[in-house]
C-alpha cells in the first residue's frame, strides 16, 4: 500500500510539475514574451499539457487509483491523503471518459472561434462568430453527454469548475438572490447619481503601482513567495510552492482600475500562498473551487478595499500620494465614488451591485442553448432583451452585448457562475468573520489585516482543494452556499450610500 500510494505521489508531482511549467510559459506570454513567440510558445504549452495528460490518464495511474480507492476506505476521510485519493480519481474518472480525439477537436474549433470573435467584436458583427459558436455549442453538448447519466446536461459543464454542484442548486440559489437584487438597483436608480468625476484625472502610473504594492504589502501578501507585473487582462498564477505571481493593470485617466484590480489578483494569491507545503506538487495544491477563490479575491477587494473603514486609514495617504488630484476631495465624497452603483453593458465594468445579474443573464443563457431552447442565431435578440429585463436598460450593439466576453469561444461554459458565487460566498464568510472578530472593524481603520488574514488561513487557505466548494463553506459557515448574506450585505451598504 506505501508503495502504491508512493508511486501515484510520484506520478501527480510529475504532473503537477508539467502544468505548472506550462503556466509559467502562459504568465510569460502574457507579461513579457514578444509577438513573434505566440506560434513556439502555443507549441510548447500543447507539448507539456499533452504529456501531462498522457501521464495522468495512463493505464498505471488507473490501476494505482483503482487499488488506493479500497485501501482508503479504512482511512481516516479528511485525511490528507484519503482526500487526495478521493478527489484525483475523480479527476481521473472525468479525464478518461473524453476521448483524445475530441480534445484536438475542441483545440481546432476553439481556436479558429477565438479569432473570429476578435473580429465579430471589432465590428460589432454576430453573424461572423454564430457558424463557430454554432460549432462550439455542438461540441459542447456531446460532451456534456459523455458524463450522462446526470440530472441535467449542464452539470457536466459546471462539475468542472465547481467540483460536486449541480446545476439545480445553482439555479435555485440565483432564483433567490436574482428579484431582490434586481429591486435594489431600481430603488437605487430613483435616487440621484453620484458624483464620480475625481476618479477620471490624470493619476500617474508610478504613483498608482506604489500605493497598489503598499495596500496588498498591509494585506499580507508575501514578496519573497510573489511578484507583480503588468499585463492587459490581470489574473494570478501559482507556479508552484513558493511562486505566487499576480498581475495588473494600470489606467492613468481613471483611478479604479488598478487599485481594485490589484487587491482582488492580491486576493487569489493570498489564498495560493496560505496553502501549505505538504499539500504541494498534487492535485490538493490548489484552491477549492473557483468560487470558493473568487470569494477571496472578492472578500479583499470588496468586503475589505471598498469599505468605509479601509479608507479611513488609507484615503489620507492616498491624498498624500495626490495631493493636486484628491487633496481638496472629502473621504466621504470618495468613498460613495467607488462605489457608485450604475448599470454598465460590459460585465467587467459592472459595479458590487449590478455585477451579479451580469452573470445571472450568462447562465440562463447557458442554460437554454445547451437545452436547444434558444438557437445561437436568436442570440443577440434573447440577449438584448433579457438584459433590458434585469438591468433597465439595452446595449446599443452587439459589442457592448452578446459579443463582450471572450468564454464561449473557448467552450467555457459553466464558468461564469462561478464569478457570481464567489460574491455569495465572500459575504456569507464575511458575517462569520465578523462574528468571530469583533473589532475587525477597529482593525482595519489601523491598516492591520493580519487577524483576518490569519483566520482565513485556519478556516479555509490551509486545506487546498481537500473539499468540495460546498463542503468547505458548510464547514466554515453552517450552511451551504446561499445569497441570504450577500443580499444583506449589499441592502445595509447601498442602504447607507443612496439613503434608500
Ligand atoms: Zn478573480
Amino acid at each position: 500500500m506505501d508503495k502504491d500510494l508512493a508511486r501515484l505521489k510520484e506520478i501527480l508531482a510529475e504532473v503537477d510539475d508539467l502544468s505548472r511549467a506550462s503556466a509559467l510559459l502562459e504568465w510569460d506570454q502574457q507579461a513579457y514574451a514578444p509577438r513573434g513567440s505566440a506560434e513556439a510558445r502555443g507549441q510548447q504549452m500543447g507539448s507539456l499539457n499533452k504529456i501531462g495528460h498522457e501521464r495522468f490518464t495512463s493505464p498505471e495511474t488507473g490501476k494505482l487509483l483503482e487499488t488506493l480507492k479500497k485501501i482508503a476506505k479504512d482511512w481516516d476521510p479528511d485525511s490528507d491523503d484519503a482526500r487526495l485519493i478521493q478527489v484525483t480519481a475523480k479527476r481521473h474518472e472525468r479525464a478518461v471518459k473524453v476521448p483524445s480525439a475530441m480534445v484536438v477537436e475542441k483545440a481546432e474549433i476553439t481556436s479558429l472561434a477565438a479569432q473570429a470573435w476578435q473580429e465579430a467584436r471589432a465590428k460589432s458583427n454576430f453573424p461572423h462568430f454564430q457558424p463557430h459558436l454554432e460549432k462550439v455549442l455542438e461540441w459542447t453538448q456531446r460532451y456534456a453527454e459523455l458524463f450522462a447519466p446526470q440530472d441535467h446536461p449542464y452539470d457536466a459543464l459546471l462539475d468542472e469548475y465547481e467540483p460536486g454542484m449541480k446545476t439545480a442548486e445553482v439555479q435555485a440559489i440565483f432564483d433567490n438572490v436574482r428579484p431582490k437584487q434586481v429591486e435594489l438597483i431600481k430603488a437605487i436608480a430613483a435616487k440621484p447619481a453620484i458624483e464620480e468625476s475625481m476618479l477620471h484625472q490624470h493619476f500617474p502610473e508610478k504613483a498608482q503601482w506604489d500605493f497598489g504594492v503598499e495596500v496588498v504589502t498591509a494585506f499580507g501578501f508575501d514578496w519573497e513567495r510573489g511578484r507583480q507585473d503588468k499585463v492587459t487582462h490581470p489574473f494570478m498564477t501559482n507556479l508552484g510552492y513558493g511562486d505566487q505571481r499576480i498581475t495588473t493593470r494600470v489606467y492613468e485617466d481613471f483611478y479604479n482600475a488598478h487599485i481594485f484590480g490589484t487587491m482582488h489578483e492580491a486576493g487569489h494569491a493570498l489564498y495560493e500562498q496560505g496553502i501549505p507545503k505538504k499539500l504541494a506538487r498534487m492535485p490538493l495544491y490548489n484552491g477549492a473551487s473557483l468560487s470558493v477563490h473568487e470569494s477571496q479575491s472578492r472578500l479583499w477587494e470588496n468586503l475589505v478595499g471598498r469599505s468605509k473603514p479601509f479608507w479611513s486609514y488609507f484615503y489620507p495617504k492616498l491624498q498624500k500620494v495626490f495631493p493636486e488630484q484628491l487633496g481638496k476631495v472629502k473621504e466621504e465624497a470618495f468613498y460613495k465614488a467607488i462605489n457608485r452603483v450604475a448599470p454598465s453593458f460590459i460585465r467587467v465594468e459592472a459595479d458590487e451591485a449590478t455585477y451579479n445579474l451580469h452573470i445571472l443573464l450568462r447562465l440562463g443563457l447557458e442554460i437554454d442553448l445547451l437545452e436547444g431552447k434558444v438557437a445561437v442565431k436568436e442570440l443577440p435578440s434573447v440577449w438584448n432583451e433579457r438584459f433590458n429585463a434585469y438591468l433597465g436598460t439595452t446595449p446599443p450593439d452587439d459589442a457592448k452585448g452578446v459579443l463582450q466576453d471572450v468564454h464561449w469561444s473557448y467552450a467555457l461554459m459553466g464558468y461564469f457562475p462561478t464569478y457570481a458565487l464567489g460574491n455569495l460566498v465572500s459575504a456569507q464568510l464575511w458575517e462569520v468573520i465578523r462574528r468571530e472578530l469583533p473589532d475587525l472593524e477597529q482593525q482595519i481603520a489601523k491598516g492591520e489585516f493580519g487577524a483576518l488574514l490569519a483566520w482565513l488561513r485556519e478556516k479555509l487557505h490551509r486545506h487546498g482543494a481537500k473539499f468540495e466548494p460546498q463542503e468547505i463553506v458548510q464547514k466554515i459557515t453552517g450552511s451551504k452556499i446561499d445569497g441570504a448574506a450577500y443580499i444583506r450585505y449589499l441592502q445595509k451598504k447601498f442602504g447607507e450610500i443612496y439613503a434608500l
